[in-house]
């Protein structure tokens, strides 16, 4: 079974993965941008029984970005680590820019397309999506 580990820029916070990651994103929402301080996040969920966290997690601090999405970063570094969501408890979102190993998977597609950053231009064949690619999103026409 696959296992990937990450942590924090002060490494004082750790964790670990088993298993495969669920489909990988590239969103371009204004919450990821401005969360990442990057044009994009790229981002999987996850089952929180794939996850544990291996050391610090003393340091971990917690921002709530809605109602019920929870951010978790490293107080000491500000490292962006997880995202839990009160109205789905066996679910977490993890930003691959943490990883130590390449995860088996690939990202699938560019999301919330419809907020990106007007200065960054994609540049792959990639989907793209206005929102959530779920039954309500269009999909847009690349390149
Ligand atoms: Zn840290
Ligand atoms: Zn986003």
């Amino acid at each position: 079974m696959q296992k990937l580990s990450g942590c924090c820029l002060c490494e004082g916070i750790a964790y670990e993965i088993a298993g495969e990651l669920g489909p990988i994103f590239n969103c371009h929402c204004s919450k990821c941008r401005r969360w990442h301080g990057a044009a994009f996040r790229t981002r999987a969920t996850i089952s929180t029984a794939q996850f544990r966290w291996i050391r610090g997690q003393k340091l971990l601090s917690r921002y709530y970005s809605s109602g019920f999405v929870v951010k978790h970063f490293c107080s000491a570094c500000g490292s962006n680590l997880i995202s839990t969501y009160d109205n789905e408890l066996d679910k977490i979102g993890i930003p691959l820019g943490g990883l130590e190993q390449s995860p088996s998977n690939e990202p699938e597609g560019h999301i919330y397309v419809g907020s990106k950053s007007p200065w960054f231009k994609i540049t792959d064949d990639l989907p793209q999506y206005d929102t959530w690619p779920g039954s309500h999103a269009k999909v847009r026409e690349t390149r």
